[in-house]
């Protein structure tokens, strides 16, 4: 896992248009600057933990209208979103190990009964993503170096497509399902129950860099949907912008 590499990577890009789900997720502390090791620093003076911060949106609440109203994401960014980052920072403040962490390397570190950072971590961290990874308008399709990979670990677009919405389908009760890509740099899809992601080393299964992840909890489309999630994935691959995709794609593989 090259998760230091992907962050600073990222970072460099940060100020133009890609803003990695890694940056945005964090505050606007200076002092969280990274030596670019690897290692937790327990015990010994160890720094205070990193407040996490909202991220903006960055479009209207309305803008993915009709696909998602606008009060799924009044609520699900204003309230479910701001909750995750409210009860992370308040289960980080009562928590030892975690100091000066980012959120991958919290991710990466959290064990399966520390169930606050764990749900509220992963929740940040997965709706920071969420956000950027759909837009108005979203694209037509994948491009370049993405598309490529994958047509050749899928077979085809609508076959990645089809395996993509069945994992989504087929999660049981709330959770996500992801593209990732993995150690050997392919791609693979994925889900997790509740706000679990591949980034949680001590937790999943199979673990990879998420690039695309769509939210299956019932706050994400109950509203517009009901009980009618197949047409909810369908409107979110109809927004799905395929250029940050692309781009999140790219400093993985980088
Ligand atoms: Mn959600």
């Amino acid at each position: 896992m090259k998760k230091r590499e992907f962050l600073k990577l990222t970072g460099i890009m940060g100020a133009g248009m890609v803003v990695s789900p890694f940056l945005a997720c964090s505050s606007s502390d200076a002092s969280s600057e990274h030596a670019g090791d690897d290692q937790a620093t327990p015990n010994a003076a160890a720094p205070s933990v990193i407040e996490f911060t909202l991220p903006a949106l960055g479009y209207a609440f309305d803008a993915l209208a009709p696909r998602i109203d606008a009060m799924t994401m009044e609520i699900h960014h204003g309230k479910h979103h701001a909750g995750y980052v409210k009860k992370l920072n308040a289960a980080l403040a009562e928590s030892e190990g975690f100091g000066g962490m980012e959120i991958d390397q919290i991710l990466d570190q959290v064990t399966p009964d520390q169930t606050a950072i764990r749900n509220n971590g992963g929740g940040h961290f997965n709706h920071t993503l969420f956000w950027q990874i759909i837009a108005p308008g979203g694209a037509s399709a994948p491009e370049g170096a993405l598309a490529a990979a994958i047509d050749a670990g899928f077979g085809s677009y609508d076959a990645f497509m089809d395996e993509f919405a069945r994992a989504a389908k087929t999660r049981f009760g709330s959770g996500w399902a992801w593209l990732c890509v993995d150690e050997n740099k392919k791609l693979f899809v994925m889900s997790t129950p509740n706000q679990d992601n591949p980034l949680m080393t001590n937790i999943v299964e199979r673990t990879g860099m998420p690039i695309l992840g769509i939210d299956v909890w019932e706050h994400a489309y109950y509203l517009n949907y009901q009980n009618r999630r197949g047409d909810y994935i369908t409107a979110f691959m109809e927004l799905v912008n395929w250029t940050q995709v692309g781009e999140l794609y790219a400093v993985a593989m980088s």
